[in-house]
């Protein structure tokens, strides 16, 4: 068997891969002529003795004799040493673009796991002066920031100077007390092995092995962590939290004592900053070398966000991904106030306890708000809230804390820089609405630590924090907000404040900040440094960290409990739903979305992230449409009753939903869903044929009751399905990129046809008569199909010449989406016998409808009374009629079209450059994308398109897949999705696409 030898990229050694065609042998190394021998040996040994726990570092494999290097004669009189090691398998870290928190956390694990396995490791070649011995990092930092001096690294050496200030004041002290001993000293993401994840299995990437023992040295024993944790923060976007999730892991498998915690984001912070520096000196010595620069870029954006993080929130961020309390004296501060409660002076001169307050909801499911944020602005929001109170005849109203809040979601509120996009939407604070000018009261004894004058739109106004102690010492403060400029006058940082003292009175909208007159009043457990700029809302990723900074304040406020209910967390509300309710109703998304409100394209969940709706038609004319809300509101105040009584709205809903469509549908009846409009057009067939059966397309869907699992494949030839009835004939789905014939061939309409006409034949020498055909006129269970042309035309001819009805079920395409036309069937050319429709008619009301010609609907009225309870009531008549106005006014189906186009265009380029993606098709706002395995055989590519949906939901995207292999990433949004909305659909795909299958 042949031996290959093939080159490995490597820093300092030349590595050969050593392979024969059954895999690879080992890992050949030709060690470096400046290499200390003594290292070697080190390295040898420490191999050896890793190896007797952790297989995740290579071994030594000695030569016959037992030797573990060989010395071999260069040209030149040179010798050079060479020995090998085992293999590992796997591909670099650094090769891997989407690290997902799982594979941080791993490598956290796996570090722990090093660190113990090289417990009690030791050699004198690792007792030496090391360049990138992380306790050296401060020195080479004030050797070479210096040369960071041109504008481009402004930014940068601003963020280094303000870390290492940051270091020497709150990390160095701490130095002396962090555990020492062997480091691997180098987990860099070249060095880390990875088995990658793979789209296509659903397999996810784990860590396989670490390499290069060669930077070995005794050092801090946090070091490894801290160093693989910069390398994981300068490829992220949230830099703390993949630096957080490495912890997690670690602490999970080794120790990490308080003070290695307290020190790690200091000593990640000076291993980027070393790497800045050291990288500038390099520069300098080798001005040509152009990778050191572009490496150095993720170093400069990454320096400004961890300069903008206080050490000791990384600290508590840390401590509470090790499980730990993220504040350790929250605990005691929370325990006292808990037990002073009831002694603590009334904040407001109005004690909550005594007079009625209201609680205001200001979640993002609070019916207070609106989904429109210009409503939730100063002065209507102020004058809704004061209206709420007045109601309720309180003085006072309660905003609750640890709540997340809709205001946040407005632009206004952007995203800081290194958050991974997510906004600071919880709020950590307790709110006490009441008018501007209302006295503030100091709860307990304390002295003025700091105040200033906040006035920039949207922050604090003129703000006050207050010192306290514990019975035992424990400092901690309250912060008041959005308070009169004039509580300031007189008031001086150091001043000791009594218990029921007025501190301050509450500032009017143009003095707070813009916001509604309240206290904002918060515990602080520890200030970060921040004082007055202490943040009163935080991000959802780091809850708990911020609630144990920043303790509920009605420890101090002291209103009862129940008055303050806590709403169930998600995963209470999962076992609740799995308790009662069944267990094939299927949840979206491996994280569940916990959707509490919706307006035009968007969702928003529980913790105020907002979503663009990709995926929902049934809100066609966009979610919470106010004119949909608004008939719905006002018919419901004054009539809902049913179809056996004249109703002008009725009459006019039947008169306009016919009037949109071509002759002779003129007749209409009026139904709840579209399964039961489907139920119905399978009467109206039979009683107008005379006949059973019925000719339905592979992977059909039509609804969910008895009789429509019969005629939908989607179901009966599914999992747990009793496949067709003998009643029921399905033809192949005219999928001209998967079936049989292809878009190439412009007979494919008429040759799927024939297979209709085939059944038809074959009924006719069973003697069996037809009732008809039904299809979706795009198939969208099917894989968003669009049928060839000519298709339809000709099976509506075969039907009919059969003597069965032609139905068109446009439950998902009618309405405008599809741009071209305001039904799928036109693009066709045919007119059907009886269209279905449900989904979008009520834009959420549980509305849908049947029209069919004034023959079918004669037939069908014979002598059985029709009655359908709800089908007509007067308040969806009112929703529909709203439905089909806005679809009108607001131009709905000609922006489909534009908005859909564009985004046709964008996921075409994407298909160009990306072999998952076989095919693109759709038109308006009804478009799939199919991902195959491979574009020649189409192999369907179903784990892959479950993948892209929950990355597009990770970024806030939210849409789904179809079709009968699961393979089709669907986009179906509400009709006011927008043309922004697509390109960063599109956007996010690519990068979905770029991480994962390039
Ligand atoms: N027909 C089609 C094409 C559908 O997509 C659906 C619902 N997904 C139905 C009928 C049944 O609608 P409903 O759930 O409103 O009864």
């Amino acid at each position: 068997m042949a031996v290959l030898a093939s080159p490995l990229t490597s820093e300092r050694d030349q590595n050969f891969l050593i392979a024969t065609s059954a895999g690879p042998l080992a890992v050949l190394k030709i060690a470096n002529a400046l290499e200390d021998p003594a290292m070697l040996v080190a390295q040898q040994a420490v191999m050896a003795h890793v190896a007797r726990g952790f297989a995740l570092c290579p071994r030594v494999i000695p030569t016959r004799s037992g030797a573990g290097t060989v010395t071999a004669a260069a040209p030149g009189g040179k010798s050079h040493t060479l020995w090998a090691v085992s293999f590992l398998p796997g591909v670099p870290l650094g090769t891997v673009r989407r690290r997902p928190p799982a594979l941080l956390e791993d490598l956290g694990g796996r570090i722990g796991e090093l660190t113990r396995a090289l417990d009690g490791f030791d050699h004198p070649a690792i007792h030496r002066d090391f360049y990138w011995d992380l306790a050296n990092a401060r020195r080479y930092i004030d050797e070479y920031r210096p040369l960071l001096s041109g504008e481009r690294d402004r930014e940068c050496a601003a963020a280094i100077d303000t870390l290492v200030a940051r270091f020497d004041r709150e990390t160095a002290p701490l130095l002396p007390h962090l555990r020492r001993g062997a480091v691997h000293n180098d987990p860099n993401d070249y060095n880390i092995l990875v088995e990658p994840g793979d789209p296509f299995t659903g397999r996810e990437a784990h860590i396989t092995g670490f390499v290069d023992l060669g930077d070995m040295v005794h050092s801090f024993l946090v070091a490894d962590l801290a160093i693989a944790a910069a390398y994981m923060a300068i490829g992220s976007d949230d830099p703390l939290s993949a630096a957080a999730h490495l912890v997690r892991g670690y602490a999970a498998r080794a120790p990490l004592p308080d003070a290695e915690i307290a020190a790690l984001f200091g000593l990640i912070a000076m291993r980027l900053c070393a790497s800045a520096c050291i990288a500038a000196h390099q520069r300098r010595e080798r001005p040509d070398n152009v990778y050191l620069d572009i490496s150095q870029d993720a170093v400069r954006r990454t320096l400004p966000v961890f300069a903008a993080t206080p050490f000791r929130l990384a600290e508590a961020v840390f401590r509470d991904a090790a499980g730990l309390e993220p504040v350790a004296a929250s605990a005691a501060v929370r325990a006292w106030l808990g037990a002073h409660t009831g002694d603590f002076a009334p904040v407001l001169g109005v004690d909550p306890r005594l007079v009625p307050s209201l609680v205001l909801d200001l979640s993002p499911a609070s019916p207070l708000l609106h989904g429109d944020v210009r409503e939730n602005e100063e002065p209507a929001l102020t004058a809704r809230l004061f209206a709420a109170m007045r109601k309720a005849k309180a003085p006072l109203a309660i905003g609750r804390y640890d709540e997340a809040r809709l205001i946040y979601s407005a632009p206004a509120f952007a995203p800081a820089r290194g958050s991974g996009g997510e906004r600071r939407a919880i709020h950590i604070g307790l709110d006490l609405f009441a008018e501007a000018g209302t006295p503030v009261y100091a709860p307990l004894d304390g002295t003025v630590h700091a105040l200033a004058n906040n006035d920039a739109p949207q922050d604090y106004g003129a703000v006050i924090v207050l010192r306290h102690e514990t019975g035992d010492g424990t400092p901690f403060h309250t912060l008041y907000g959005h308070l009169s400029r004039a509580s300031l006058d007189g008031l001086r940082a150091g001043a000791t404040v009594r218990r029921g003292d007025r501190i301050a009175t509450l500032g009017t909208p143009a003095e707070n900040g813009h916001w509604t007159p309240h206290l904002h009043l918060q515990v602080i457990t520890d200030t970060l440094g921040l004082d007055t700029d202490f943040p009163g809302v935080a991000r959802a990723a780091q809850r708990a960290v911020w609630r144990s900074l920043s303790p509920d304040p009605n420890l101090i406020v002291g209103l009862p409990a129940e008055r303050l209910p806590a709403a169930p967390t998600k995963s209470e509300n999962l076992a609740t739903r799995h308790a009662h309710l069944g267990a094939n109703l299927s949840i979206a998304y491996q994280d569940p979305v916990r959707a509490v409100r919706g307006w035009r394209q968007h969702l928003y969940d529980d913790e105020g992230r907002q979503y663009i709706d990709a995926y929902n038609n049934v809100p066609h004319v966009g979610h919470a449409h106010p004119r949909v809300v608004a008939a719905a509101h006002r018919q419901m105040a004054v009539l809902n009753t049913n179809t056996r009584y004249l109703n002008d709205k009725l009459n006019e809903y039947a008169e306009r939903l016919t009037a949109m469509l071509p002759d002779p549908l003129s007749v209409c009846y009026l139904l709840n869903s579209a399964s039961e409009a489907n139920e119905l057009a399978l009467r109206l067939s039979r009683t107008h044929t005379r006949a059973r059966d019925l000719i339905v397309l592979e992977a059909a869907y039509h609804g969910n009751t008895t009789s429509l699992i019969d005629i939908s494949p989607y179901k009966h030839a599914g999992p747990g399905g009793a496949g067709a009835p003998d009643w029921v004939h399905v033809a192949p789905l005219p999928d001209d990129y998967r079936g049989a014939y292809r878009r190439g061939d412009p007979e494919a309409g008429r040759k799927y046809a024939a297979h209709v006409a085939g059944i038809i034949s074959r009924l006719r020498s069973q003697d069996r008569s037809l009732a008809g055909f039904i299809a979706e006129t795009c198939p969208s269970v099917g894989g968003q199909i669009i049928m060839p042309h000519g298709y339809l035309a000709d099976v509506y001819r075969h039907v009919r010449a059969a003597g069965g009805l032609c139905i068109a079920d446009e439950v998902q395409t009618g309405l405008g989406r599809m741009g071209t036309h305001f039904w799928a069937f036109e693009a066709h050319g045919v007119v059907p016998d009886i269209v279905v429709m449900g989904k979008p008619l009520g834009n959420g009301h549980p509305m849908a409808a049947l029209v069919t010609t004034p023959a079918i609907a004669a037939s069908f009225a014979n002598g059985m009374e029709f009655f359908s309870t709800f089908g007509g009531n007067t308040v969806s008549c009112a929703v529909g009629l709203a439905v089909l106005d806005v679809l009108r006014d607001e131009q709905l189906q000609a922006h489909a079209l534009a908005v859909g186009a564009q985004m046709l265009d964008g996921l075409r380029a994407l298909m160009a450059r990306y072999e998952v993606i076989g095919d693109v098709r759709g038109s308006g706002l009804f478009l799939g994308a199919e991902l195959v395995r491979d574009r020649e055989t189409r192999e369907p590519a179903g784990p892959a398109a479950s993948f892209v949906a929950n990355r597009f939901r990770e970024a806030g995207i939210l849409l789904g897949t179809d079709g009968p292999h699961h393979n089709v990433v669907k986009i179906r949004p509400p009709m006011p999705f927008e043309a922004a909305d697509g390109d960063r659909l599109v956007e996010t795909f690519e990068s979905i696409l770029a991480e994962n299958f390039s």
